[in-house]
């Protein structure tokens, strides 16, 4: 696809009416050949000047917005468009009161378009990191998070719900997941998942990590020993990372619920892996996942809306 912008200026001049936000949505979607989001068939009557389309085969009507992050909501694309754009270029995210003053929207509103773009951005298959790939887990919320792993109590695998173990490959993309307990048991078969065995790996000396020397080259970094550097074995990549998930965590939440977290993560990875994408590349991209509806009761549960303090 052609460069269509550079910047948030030129986006917003570029989908400045929603005959051009449907165009793109489209295009991202179809590519041309319209496919009914309810049976997949090809087979379809298009209304006259309008944007709807019925079924051959299961009679029923669609759009381009039918399953995807767009359904049901009265919010126009360009509204849209621009909160992706935000919401994946700044390198720490918007919170839900900043976009809603952005773009013309109430908090609410706002909370609801992060949300569902967050879940946009998830990766739905896994993919394989290799070459030299740098493993960690941190906390992510309370006292702990901004201390150095070896000044943190309670370390021993069973610690706070907030956790999360990251994989990230030098030079290349990362893993981010929410994991409850960092045993060897849970987090050894998410590295299997996603690290090639002919991987370099580098870790620090947790016990998790015992015995990955077994299956893969593992070279660990003893932090109790103050040995954070040696040669181009550390983890400093990663760590880099965390400080980086933490700062937009914190500088927009006061209280993050476990529950959110994992889209967090995904935001957090999506960022990293589209770093070296130009702003229309990853713009685009991002829309790859479009299809992932989720409801604003699936958000909320049966909790209220405070448990998600966002505060600036
Ligand atoms: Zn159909």
């Amino acid at each position: 696809m052609e460069t269509t912008f550079k910047n948030l200026i030129e986006l917003q001049k570029h989908f400045s009416n929603e005959e051009t936000c449907w165009n793109h949505l489209e295009q991202l979607r179809w590519n041309g050949k319209v496919i009914c989001p309810f049976c997949n068939s090809e087979k379809h009557y298009k209304f006259k000047n309008s944007r709807t389309y019925k079924c051959k085969d299961c009679k029923k009507k669609f759009n381009a917005k039918v399953g995807t992050i767009f359904e049901n909501t009265t919010i126009p694309l360009s509204k849209w468009f621009v909160s992706i754009y935000i919401a994946t270029s700044h390198k720490k995210g918007i919170s839900s009161c900043q976009l809603a003053k952005d773009i013309g929207v109430t908090q609410k509103t706002a909370w609801f378009i992060l949300h569902r773009i967050r879940e946009m951005l998830k990766v739905k298959a896994p993919y394989m990191l290799n070459s030299k790939v740098e493993i960690d887990e941190t906390f992510i919320g309370g006292k702990e998070m901004f201390k150095h792993k070896s000044k943190r109590e309670n370390i021993d695998g069973y610690v706070k719900k907030t956790m999360v173990f990251a994989i990230l490959q030098r030079q290349g993309n990362v893993w981010t997941k929410m994991v409850n307990k960092v045993d060897g048991k849970t987090l050894k078969p998410i590295i299997r998942q996603h690290v090639d065995k002919s991987t370099m790996l580098i870790t620090d000396g947790f016990g998790a990590y015992t015995g990955l020397n077994k299956e893969y080259h593992h070279e660990t970094v003893n932090h109790i020993q103050e040995e954070y550097v040696r040669g181009e074995w550390h983890t400093n990549t990663i760590e880099g990372y965390f400080s980086q998930l933490k700062r937009s965590i914190y500088g927009i939440y006061h209280h993050v619920s476990p529950k959110h977290l994992e889209r967090y993560c995904n935001e957090s990875s999506f960022r990293y892996n589209t770093r070296k994408q130009k702003e229309d590349e990853r713009f685009n991209y991002s829309f790859l996942n479009c299809n992932s509806r989720l409801k604003y009761q699936d958000l909320i549960g049966k909790k209220n809306l405070n448990i998600l303090s966002d505060t600036k």
